[in-house]
């Protein structure tokens, strides 16, 4: 048997038609979901990109093995074992179709091969799926020709930030003026740092090539989250060409195939704008699809909290590897084949992010607690309190309200990270230790002086 983890950069759960969303974006999603399994609840331990692959390629939880923040200095130990080095001592040939290889060493671990499309481009953000899979194609119909099994991870980038699809995806899910002068739902965006770069940047790139004027503006978020399902969609199209070469190569039937999203994307929720920073469910729920004929039943749902840490326990149940120690995981292969249908692996999430903003979240059935250890550039709360239950979008901040709950979700959550911390010899939260690594000195300053302003 083979496996092949497809993984797609910034994409939500709640944006796919298997997910419960309205709009066509993803048909070949929903296609591969009805033949496999859904995991309806599969959540991220660690945003963004580098602490959640690196969870999920160790199956430990990002305060285990140290890589918090996007671009840090952090380096993972060389005593933790990675996926592709489990599966390359297990005899499978491993290949990697990504470029995150080129910013951590240990992403390339255990790759017989690595390619990295996105070399083509100045930014490894661009890279576009026909590109991957022009590779990954030819590399699927190479090992159909072949008995040796394969382990193969491919990293798509498309509804990452700056969302620009090919010509052929742009007017889907939009109709209206994107520069209508009475919306203004596009202002929190140009005020934030990261926003007032693309400003000037990818989206006038996208106004230019619509043909508006130079000094035309966007102001309309409707238009730029619809630009973000067009890149849902691209991305589907193109994971329906690598789902057409496993069908024709006979591969299919002998390839155990995960689909799923490391982190998701805020789109105008909470105040954040297209980007990926916030503990909060557009970010932390991303889809986990699962399918292997013959093994793994067509239409399940699992319903049971999955997590990214999760998965190579999975996979090693799955494909017989003894998983190494230590772990932060559970396997999931009996939720999804059913042999194990009422296995709780987890009752709570506790999550981390330590980029743009440094803050922990606690989820539990009734609770999302998010404790924040340095105030963030939108001057939130320091402690925010959401009833899952009567609101499950987590709009309304009850901390106030509740100070009990707030104290004891919070002797929970300090109590986690004191035990780990513990337990690994670190002496103390590693958050504050590493500190925040994308926000320039600049912004800041800027920062700084809105506070000062609001002081
Ligand atoms: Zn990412």
């Amino acid at each position: 048997m083979n496996v092949l983890l497809l993984a797609i950069d910034t994409l939500r759960a709640d944006h796919l038609g298997c997910y419960g969303y309205g709009k066509p974006t993803s048909p070949a999603l929903d296609r591969f979901a009805r033949q496999g399994v859904r995991a309806a609840r599969f959540m991220a331990p660690g945003i963004p990109t580098h602490p959640s692959f690196t969870t999920l390629v160790t199956g430990q939880h990002p305060i285990r093995h140290g890589i918090v923040a996007q671009g840090s200095k952090q380096q993972l130990s060389h005593r933790t074992q990675t996926l592709a080095q489990l599966f390359l001592n297990a005899g499978y040939y491993t290949a990697a179709f990504d470029n995150l290889p080129y910013h951590k060493e240990h992403f390339a671990r255990g790759y017989e091969m690595v390619v990295d499309s996105s070399r083509r481009r100045g930014c490894g953000l661009m890279v576009m799926c026909e590109e991957i899979n022009t590779r990954v194609r030819q590399f699927l119909k190479h090992r159909a020709a072949d008995r040796e099994p394969f382990f193969g991870f491919v990293h798509y980038w498309d509804p990452h930030t700056p969302y620009w699809a090919p010509p052929r995806y742009r007017g889907l899910f939009y109709e209206g003026d994107p520069c209508d002068p009475a919306k203004h739902s596009l202002e929190a965006l140009y005020e934030h740092p990261l926003g007032a770069r693309w400003k000037d940047t990818w989206l006038k790139t996208v106004l230019k090539d619509l043909g508006y004027a130079e000094d035309a503006t966007l102001t309309d978020a409707d238009f730029v989250s619809a630009l973000y399902d067009q890149e849902i969609r691209h991305i589907d199209d193109g994971l329906e060409s690598v789902f057409e070469t496993l069908d024709a190569t006979g591969l299919a039937d002998e390839t155990l195939v995960l689909v799923l999203g490391d982190h998701g994307e805020c789109l105008v929720e909470h105040g954040i704008q297209f980007d990926h920073h916030g503990l909060y469910d557009e970010n932390l729920h991303v889809p986990l699809l699962a399918r292997l004929p013959g093994a793994l039943p067509a239409g399940r749902t699992v319903d049971a909290l999955v997590r990214h840490l999760d998965v190579l326990p999975t996979l090693c149940e799955a494909c017989g590897i003894a998983p190494p120690e230590p772990l932060d995981g559970k396997s999931a292969w009996g939720l999804f084949t059913g042999s194990r249908p009422g296995e709780v692996l987890a009752e709570r999430l506790i999550s981390e992010e330590c980029s743009w903003q440094m803050k922990w979240s606690l989820r539990d059935a009734d609770h999302h607690f998010i404790l924040a250890r340095q105030e963030d550039w939108y001057g939130s709360p320091m402690r925010e309190l959401y009833d899952v239950k009567a609101d499950p979008l987590l709009t309304k901040n009850v901390a106030e309200a509740r100070p009990e709950t707030v104290r004891e979700l919070e002797r929970d959550l300090e109590g986690w990270i004191a035990d780990r911390c513990k337990e690994l010899n670190l002496p103390g939260d590693p958050l504050p230790a590493h500190g925040i690594t994308m926000l320039d000195p600049k912004a800041r300053r800027k920062a700084r002086k809105r506070e000062g302003a609001r002081a």
